[in-house]
């Protein structure tokens, strides 16, 4: 992820909005501002129950919504309906292994040539982050890939 939001802005966002900062927010913001990985929803819900056990999935859902809405953050499909979230701003796109289900962030610029014919020839707007592409990675074809970090393995939703 590469968003650059601190707490801080998260905050007055929210603010700014017209909505309260709650302590299920404020921790849902200091979870997001400080990984560096996207991560699910069930993954934040552990965080944030980590420091403060009584705040609900449901919850976390209902945040994530609101800071949905609001434009502070985004999510992203990584295949079979596994879904993570990061603070918008992100340009990568994602790249995920139907085999194994490891999932790894690729560099937007990847798909520079085929937004540019898509839109050239078919008038549309290539949409790089929200869904990600998927085929075998490395590991399961059985080769080697320089310089392609491999993070977040056996994300598989069944
Ligand atoms: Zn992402
Ligand atoms: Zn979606
Ligand atoms: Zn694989």
């Amino acid at each position: 992820m590469d968003g650059t939001w601190s707490r801080d802005d998260i905050a007055a966002s929210v603010r700014r909005a017209g909505g309260r900062m709650t302590a299920a927010k404020r921790a849902i913001a200091d979870v997001l501002a400080t990984t560096t990985t996207d991560l699910s929803a069930e993954e934040i819900t552990q965080r944030v129950q980590s420091a403060r056990p009584e705040i609900s999935p449901s919850t976390v859902y209902r945040v994530l919504d609101e800071f949905e809405e609001l434009g502070i953050v985004v999510h992203a499909h990584l295949g079979h309906g596994a879904m993570v979230y990061h603070l918008s701003g992100a340009s990568h796109g994602h790249v995920v292994c139907t085999a194994c289900g490891t999932s790894s962030e690729v560099p937007a610029e990847l798909f520079d040539r085929m937004e540019h014919e898509l839109l050239e020839r078919f008038g549309f707007a290539l949409d790089r982050h929200h869904v990600a592409i998927a085929g075998l990675c490395a590991t399961c074809r059985g080769v080697r890939a320089p310089g392609v970090p491999a993070n977040r393995p056996g994300r598989h939703a069944h």
